[in-house]
């Protein structure tokens, strides 16, 4: 039984001390009190599937008590001290990560966030080649502090920001773009920018490997490889951001990048990795880390014993409950139902991202690919009052993300699909 302050309160508080800026999902907001596995629950004691886990964050399920337990017994232990002392809970997680991570890539630089960690990897790249140029694609979300910002690129979630040296390429959308799934012509842009757009030497590229924010968008086959090589005969790194489709999310792969036949110089990753807990990494090759003996770099938080025992968890449980298989198992189950529903509903556009990255893109229009985006809020708005949570993105809002905690199940999805198709219907 909840008994702590109501929604109508906590949204007064919110206009009052809480920064305008903040939004929030349905015409009511939800007052989320508790979470479970893949069911969080309100003020009322209702019970809803959660298919957004907090932004493909939560991914062995919600307060799973072996996080839970690793994260309270470290806490009553040792909170904080700072790395100029040694502890073991950095020192085992970092190995655990590296160990999940293909080639030389193996040391680990640990972060509060997502953006500090590509923030962290943008440095290293200039560091590493003397050079200033980086590329990144169009839609991409990478962070929202000065560097990151920068390479963000939806003009939603740009501020005034100084993007010192970034080039934004074509993306390799199959569903919008120019080139369709043809991947190399989408490369042949950044060959071009390196050409006419830099001195024909640059830092390095940073993508997602699906796009995440942008509206869980795959790029077209081809691509990165090819990018990849023409960044490297520039003297670049090449940066994969696997903060929201790295740890086992696609199901096919641990990371994100492996379905794209590459290896990258620098992996960041964050949100999943502590299944809600502050914590972000950045993985690179001994030789690259090297860059960062030149100066002292230091992060007060960064791989504090607390989450980073919080992190190592994540990764047993992963392991244990086989998490992997089943985002490839019910995630391919999901896929093809909302394929059968892309048939029964005109407004679905498109279905596409793998494991449990799928994004449904709504249109108005099949020819025009008009964004449905009063449709989309329309129908998450009855799909909650059924008891279902689900995300939305993209650059133009339309786009239903649907990234549960990996623990969902066949019955998960067949209930899930049952009360989209019910939500489309009744548009
Ligand atoms: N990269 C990607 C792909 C993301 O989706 C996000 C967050 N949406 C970030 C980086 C930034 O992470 P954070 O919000 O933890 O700073």
């Amino acid at each position: 039984r909840y008994d702590g302050p109501r929604a109508d309160e906590i949204l007064r508080k919110r206009s009052e001390y809480l920064s305008p800026s903040m939004y929030y999902f349905y015409k009511k907001p939800l007052n989320i009190v508790e979470g479970k596995m893949q069911y969080l629950f309100d003020q009322d004691g209702r019970r809803y599937l959660d298919a957004f886990a907090g932004i493909a964050t939560v991914c062995c399920g919600h307060c799973h008590p072996d996080v839970v337990d690793a994260v309270v017994r470290q806490t009553s232990r040792l909170q904080h001290s700072t790395v100029v002392y040694l502890n073991h809970a950095i020192a085992d997680f970092a190995e655990a990560l590296a160990s999940k991570l293909p080639g030389d890539l193996k040391v680990v630089f640990f972060t509060n966030s997502g953006t500090e960690a590509n923030e962290l990897a943008l440095l290293i790249t200039r560091l590493y080649t003397g050079c200033h140029d980086i590329v990144s694609v169009r839609n991409a979300y990478h962070g929202n502090a000065a560097g990151t910002m920068g390479t963000t690129a939806q003009n939603n979630w740009k501020f005034n920001v100084m993007q010192s040296g970034v080039h934004h390429a074509m993306n390799p959308d199959p569903y919008r773009g120019a080139f369709g799934s043809d991947g190399e012509k989408y490369a042949r842009d950044v060959q071009e920018i390196i050409e006419f757009g830099t001195s024909g030497q640059v830092a390095g590229f940073i993508s997602e490997s699906i796009q995440g924010v942008g509206g869980i968008v795959e790029l077209a086959p081809g691509y990165l490889p090819a990018v990849y090589e023409s960044i490297r005969k520039a003297g670049g790194l090449c940066i994969a951001d696997e903060v929201q489709s790295g740890f086992a999310r696609t199901g096919s792969h641990f990371w994100g990048f492996e379905a794209h036949g590459i290896v990258p110089d620098i992996v960041t990753m964050a949100k999943g990795i502590g299944n809600g807990i502050p914590l972000g990494a950045v993985v690179t090759t001994p030789e690259i880390a090297q860059v960062l003996t030149r100066r002292n770099y230091f992060n007060t938080f960064g791989g504090n014993p607390v989450c980073t025992a919080g992190g190592l968890a994540v990764l047993r449980v992963l392991e244990k409950e086989k998490l992997q298989q089943n985002a490839l198992l019910v995630g391919s189950y999901l896929r093809d139902r909302l394929k059968a529903l892309q048939e029964k509903h005109e407004i679905i556009g498109d279905v596409r991202g793998r494991g449990m990255m799928l994004g449904v893109e709504l249109v108005t229009d099949l020819k025009q690919k008009t964004p449905a985006r009063t449709e989309i809020s329309h129908a998450m708005d009855q799909m909650k009052d059924m008891g279902v949570l689900v995300g939305k993105g993209g650059f133009y809002g339309n786009v239903f993300r649907i990234t549960p905690p990996l623990c969902f199940t066949k019955e998960d999805a067949d209930f899930f699909i049952e009360v989209m198709d019910i939500a489309l219907s009744r548009l």
